[in-house]
């Protein structure tokens, strides 16, 4: 099967599906480019993630899931700039052109672009190691994009969904933990199946002062919003949201999975404390849960605090790909 066989085969939509793409496509795969015209009054909001196997996914992987995952990273971004998305673009490097893979590759990433009424509109096929590149557009109303700048002293720092799962998965797969075959199957799918808060992002436009999408652990992610915003903030380790698998870790292993885990694909966001009831209301649209795990402060620096107010002195890192490993070092 030659490149233009297979992107026709199963990337190019005909008939009901590639009518159904949003009206900013203009022009979609098979031409040197494809055409957008996000409406009067929107900005393009672009997010561009690579999965490269062995680093991001494990060769075991379904492939319906890894295209699952490569799309729903990329629309986590968008959703954490509160933009609406429109249409996105894959390269896709493989060793060889197999039906096999192809096949559920295309029904995973369909399956979740179509829950999400976009368009892929391009991308690129080359033979090499396994690697797939997604890049998403959105439209967000000018100067509406929530951004890792705005956090205030006062906000309260609020979490999506819950934190651990992801991590917990990857600690079974590398035979550290063990869990049962339930508990297994739940958390598994937090790490192949993350579903990106796209509907919670788009609410939380004029009511969030800030956000950022949980990719690499919470304390890494927070970190940014800090960096980004000239401030400090004060967790409650007592207040993360997390499974009862997650919650009945020893605390080493728990705050490994809460604070470092990575892979959560949750929303921090920041409000000031006079908009919970807002911050209630988008959740409510979303039907995505909420929590606040804390608040922002003028004084630089991440505090912790345990159930018993007391500072929790764990280094207090995220996950980078160039740096060691964090499990280790967590007490
Ligand atoms: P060019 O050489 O002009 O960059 P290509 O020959 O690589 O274009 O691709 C032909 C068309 O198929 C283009 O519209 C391109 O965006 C699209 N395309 C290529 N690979 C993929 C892919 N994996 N998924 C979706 N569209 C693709
Ligand atoms: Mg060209």
């Amino acid at each position: 099967m030659g490149e233009f066989e297979l992107i026709d085969r199963f990337f190019r939509r005909n008939g009901a599906a590639a009518a159904n793409a949003p009206s900013g496509v203009v022009l979609g795969i098979g031409d040197d480019c494809a055409l957008l015209a996000p409406r009067p009054g929107m900005q393009l909001a672009v997010s561009c993630d690579m999965l490269v196997e062995g680093r991001h996914f494990l060769s075991t992987v379904a492939p319906e899931m890894l295209a699952h995952k490569a799309l729903a990273v990329n629309l986590s971004d968008l959703a954490a700039c509160g933009a609406q998305p429109l249409a996105f673009t894959l390269a896709l490097s493989m060793p060889r052109a197999d039906e096999a893979f192809l096949a559920p590759f295309a029904r995973g990433l369909f399956a979740l672009a179509d829950a999400h009424g976009i368009a892929l509109v391009g991308g690129d096929t080359t033979a090499g190691p396994l690697n797939v590149c997604v890049t998403v557009m959105g439209e967000v109303p000018a100067g509406q994009a929530l951004r890792r700048s705005g956090a205030r002293a006062g906000d309260r720092v609020w979490v999506s969904g819950r934190l651990g799962d992801a991590r917990l998965a990857l600690e079974v797969f590398r035979g550290t933990l063990t869990v049962s075959g339930d508990v297994f199957a739940d958390t598994r799918r937090a790490m192949e199946m993350p579903q990106p808060r796209v509907a919670l992002g788009v609410a939380l436009r004029g009511v969030a002062s800030s956000a950022v999408d949980l990719s690499d652990g919470l304390l890494g992610d927070l970190g940014h919003v800090l960096k980004a915003s000239h401030v400090g903030a004060t967790l409650d380790e007592a207040t993360l949201p997390c499974s009862d698998a997650v919650a009945a870790l020893d605390i080493p292993w728990r705050r490994t999975c809460l604070l470092h885990g990575g892979d959560d694909y949750e929303l921090l966001f920041t409000a000031p404390a006079a908009s919970d009831a807002a911050v209630m209301a988008a959740a409510a649209t979303a039907g995505v849960p909420v929590t606040a795990i804390g608040r922002i402060d003028a004084e630089p620096g991440l505090r912790l605090r345990d159930a018993q107010g007391q500072a929790v002195g764990a280094p207090l890192r995220g996950f980078d790909h160039f740096a060691a490993e964090t499990t280790a070092t967590v007490p």
